[in-house]
């Protein structure tokens, strides 16, 4: 059936579930300027949005509110893991922030069904984020534009516009300047997921400590290297994998040393070059093409890793299923 935009077809409460997915990314380059005396560091950042989604399921409910539930259909092991159900959750707070710009919202169940590590560097909650804003301005007609889409998204946290946005962008300024890249040749890479995350303010306090012992004067980055967006443009893995940047990976392999192994472990059976994926802990290995990359991560899994072959860009956030229950 066709979804009608009103929740009340007569008396009886139909439900509609708007189903979404969102890519998780990887920085290719990640350059992060001084602490700033505003508590923020400015960065110049390439993002990439890669083939491994969050889907976001938004059903209208009768009763009013916002509620929240892990699918059992998520793919990773959620055992231990800790993801607030309730308002400080992001996909939570997109709904709120859709319910106030909408004239007739709904109350709204969101399920989530998880695939990108949880704090681990891949801007997991971010896409969930961004899918939640998309299902609900669907669900509740809120005639937003995209423009208006991505504003929201910039105020619930720096990486929910790119989830949004998708395929490849240059990120500036404190995440909020964001601009689309031309690159849509394809790049094979294979993430290394670990068992543990690493909270983002954790591993921008331990580079600020790194850089405080040194004494050396940080520059505030205001582009990135057009060899990046060249490689990137052309599909060469070659030279892309000689200018990978992640000034945040030697203050999470600081906190967890046990990541330049895994660098190495993938770089010596055929990765061109690997990196934490932004503030860790997961790595990604470039490879130089998608056989190249599954046989890696099925090397890798055979070693007991969890390696998943992915490939960018990918689309950013898109509806799925739009039904009337
Ligand atoms: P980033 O790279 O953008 O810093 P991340 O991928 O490292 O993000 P996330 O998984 O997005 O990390 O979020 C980590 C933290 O946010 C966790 O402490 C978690 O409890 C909280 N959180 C809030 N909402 C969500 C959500 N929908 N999914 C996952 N974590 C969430």
């Amino acid at each position: 059936r066709k979804p009608s935009s009103l929740p009340f077809v007569g008396e009886r409460f139909h439900a509609r579930t708007v189903r979404v997915k969102a890519p998780g990314k990887v920085n290719v380059s990640l350059s992060v300027g001084p602490l700033r005396p505003d508590g923020y560091h400015s960065v110049a950042s390439v993002y990439l949005a890669v083939s491994l989604y969050e889907e976001v399921a938004a059903t209208s409910t009768e009763a009013e509110g916002i509620t929240v539930s892990i699918s059992p259909d998520s793919t990773l092991d959620l055992d231990g893991v800790d993801i607030p159900l309730d308002e400080r959750n992001l996909a939570y707070k997109a709904a709120a922030i859709m319910a106030e710009m909408s004239e007739k919202p709904t109350g709204v169940h969101l399920e989530i069904t998880k695939r990108v590590p949880v704090s681990g560097g891949m801007g997991g909650g971010s896409a969930d984020a961004a899918a939640t804003l998309l299902a609900c301005d669907a669900l509740w007609n809120s005639g937003l534009s995209r423009e208006e889409l991505a504003h929201l998204a910039a105020e619930l946290g720096a990486d929910v516009p790119f989830s949004l946005l998708g395929g490849t962008a240059v990120g500036l300024g404190v995440g909020d300047k964001l601009s689309p890249a031309l690159a849509k040749a394809q790049t094979d890479w294979v993430l290394v997921f670990a068992d543990y995350g690493l909270s983002t303010p954790d591993v921008f306090r331990t580079l600020d400590g790194l850089r405080d012992s040194e004494g050396v004067e940080i520059p505030e980055p205001v582009d990135v290297d057009p060899t990046i967006l060249q490689a990137l443009r052309n599909g060469d893995p070659e030279t892309l994998s000689r200018v990978l940047i992640n000034d945040l990976q030697r203050a999470s392999i600081t906190l967890a040393p046990q990541l330049r192994d895994t660098i190495g472990l993938g770089e010596a059976r055929g990765a061109l070059a690997g990196m934490v994926s932004g503030s860790g802990p997961t790595i990604a290995l470039l490879a130089r093409d998608s056989v190249a990359a599954s046989v890696l991560a099925d090397e890798l899994t055979h070693r007991g890793h969890t390696a998943l072959a992915v490939h960018g860009p990918v689309p950013g956030a898109r509806i799925i299923s739009d039904t009337l229950l």
